[in-house]
């Protein structure tokens, strides 16, 4: 694992348990000499998260489709800035340049993001881990939102459990480095498809 793409809120949340979260990460990332990949924003816990492993010293890089660049959403201080055409690109270079996936918390563009890593890999098009880094209770109705669907027939437990929550950065980036896919298909009434 060389570069990890975090996911996480434009804004800063209400709590400062948030803003505590991505520095933590953003410094976990520096000290195990992991890149980030991010969507290259300057506000939120996107800067923050960024600030912090560029303190520690990872390579940051930022994507960003043009609109929000032309925006002024730009972080000005980061390894590299790659600037895509639309967000859908912007999407696939960020999963492309990363070997691992963790969201904090966040909003819309953070869950559109981690479902769209999830998604993908539950039906094999790629077999990198995901995890999320709970803080303050954040993701507990979403996970047991998941847990729902999976109760209702909608998906495999082996599917859910793809996907790592820890509130410690350190332990999440344990779990990814020996974290093997499930091998089994999506349809619940089918084995392998
Ligand atoms: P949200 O959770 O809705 O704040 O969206 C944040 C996520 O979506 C980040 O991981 C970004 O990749 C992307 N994103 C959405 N809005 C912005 C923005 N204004 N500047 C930078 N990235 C954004």
């Amino acid at each position: 694992m060389e570069r990890v793409c975090v996911y996480c809120g434009s804004n800063p949340g209400f709590r400062p348990v948030y803003g505590e979260a991505a520095r933590r990460l953003g410094r976990a990332l520096g000290e195990h000499g992991l890149g980030l990949v991010y969507g290259g924003g300057n506000a939120g816990l996107m800067r923050v998260l960024a600030d912090a492993a560029l303190e520690a010293g990872a390579r940051v890089t930022g994507v960003m489709p043009e609109v929000l660049c032309a925006m002024g959403r730009a972080h000005e201080g980061l390894t590299e800035l790659r600037v895509v055409p639309t967000m859908h690109e912007r999407k696939a270079l960020m999963a492309e340049l990363a070997d691992a996936f963790i969201a904090l918390p966040g909003g819309l563009g953070t869950l559109d993001e981690l479902f769209e890593a999830w998604t993908w890999a539950q039906i094999g098009l790629h077999r990198k881990p995901i995890g999320l880094l709970d803080v303050g209770g954040f993701f507990g109705p979403l996970v047991a939102h998941i847990d729902r669907a999976v109760g209702e027939g909608f998906m495999r437990g082996q599917h859910r459990d793809m996907l790592a929550v820890e509130s410690d950065p350190e332990r999440l980036l344990e779990r990814f480095a020996s974290y093997e896919p499930p091998r089994i298909g999506k349809l619940l009434d089918q084995e392998y498809l």
